[in-house]
């Protein structure tokens, strides 16, 4: 199962690595990105990963999938004009690390009609870049479908994989690799088909709610960039902060790696996955009250059986 056509809005590590892993499994692909960055593109082009590239998302109005791969906050309106502008027969889809209100936000304009969405006259993906023309159509004299009875399946979905980088240049298929995929059900027989065809990019696909994604993303994702933040800043806010720079090893690296991740990108999933990350940090906070207390207490067998607990419970999540 493949897509011929696909478009990707948004050529940044996400957007990037899924062009590159399409371009890898499905080689004839036809891959066009809407994208503000011009270097990045022209990159992309030059590299045989995009067929073409645009700043204006008329220029998806052909593509069978389309992945919005933008900052959460643009989700919403993003695909909402797509959904204007593709075939009734189209997927779009999206890859926020939170889904419960985008999900809603569009199940909500699918009852409403597309009430909301931007005036076809601004469907640039803002930029400065100049794409290159020779790759780009500029589809003027486009008419919208009508809205409201046709419009392109949204499905929600989440690639359970990332590094501490941003943008193109640190894009890779093989950081996809063995990766899991939540995808949000729906009873569309399409759900079925871009399931089948995750499958084929190798993804382990898990099907969940967008309300149980976002608790589950809060304890695997969310909640352990957080601790990793604490953890990072412990060190640096103590008064031994030089000696204990001096120590630090494979431990302190391994526990804190995720503290390198994108400011805006733990901002973003702290407020918009608040209810998750806040219970987390209710439930860590409660447990460090009882360790201080077993601590205090000198209480060795109880700590003893605290600690075994939890190691073989991590053990069996990652069995060698
Ligand atoms: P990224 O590398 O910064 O890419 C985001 C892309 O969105 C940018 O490259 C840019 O694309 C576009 N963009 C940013 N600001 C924009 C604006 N104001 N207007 C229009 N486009 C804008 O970030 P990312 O890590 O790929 O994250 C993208 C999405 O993936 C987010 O929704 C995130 O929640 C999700 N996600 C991230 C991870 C992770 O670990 N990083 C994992 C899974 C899912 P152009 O420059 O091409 O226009």
């Amino acid at each position: 199962m493949s897509f011929p056509r696909v478009g990707i809005v948004g050529l940044g590590l996400i957007g990037g690595s899924l062009a590159k892993l399409i371009r890898e499994i499905f080689p004839d692909t036809h891959i066009v990105a809407v994208s503000r960055n011009q270097s990045a593109c022209m990159q992309a082009i030059d590299e045989g990963v995009l067929s073409a590239a645009d700043t204006d998302l008329r220029v998806l109005a052909d593509r069978d999938l389309v992945f919005v791969a933008t900052p959460i906050e643009m989700i919403v309106d993003t695909v909402k004009m797509l959904q204007m502008i593709l075939s009734p027969s189209a997927i779009v889809t999206d890859v926020a690390s939170v889904k419960r209100d985008i999900v809603a936000a569009l199940s909500l304009s699918e009852a409403n009609g597309l009430k909301g969405a931007e005036p076809l006259e601004n469907l640039s993906h803002s930029s400065s870049a100049e794409p290159r023309k020779n790759e780009i159509n500029n589809f003027k004299g486009f008419h919208p479908l009508n809205p409201i009875r046709n419009k392109a399946l949204f499905i929600g979905g989440h690639p359970m994989a990332g590094k501490e980088t941003t943008g193109y240049s640190g894009s890779e298929a093989k950081m996809f690799l063995g990766a899991t995929y939540v995808l949000m059900p729906n009873e569309d027989p399409r759900r079925q088909v871009f399931e089948a065809y995750l499958k084929n990019l190798k993804f382990r696909v898990v099907t969940m709610s967008p309300e149980d994604h976002d608790q589950a993303v809060g304890l695997a994702s969310h909640g352990p960039y957080v601790m990793a933040c604490l953890t990072a800043g412990a060190l640096l806010n103590s008064p031994y902060a030089q000696a204990g720079k001096q120590l630090i090893s494979s431990g302190f690296r391994d526990t804190t790696r995720v503290a390198c991740s994108p400011s805006e990108w733990g901002t973003s999933v702290c407020l918009d996955n608040s209810e998750a990350v806040l219970a987390f940090l209710e439930t860590v906070s409660a447990d460090i009250d009882t360790l201080a207390t077993l601590i205090k207490a000198k209480d060795d067998v109880a700590l003893k059986t605290y600690f075994e607990t939890i190691a073989v419970h991590r053990r069996g999540l990652f069995p060698v």
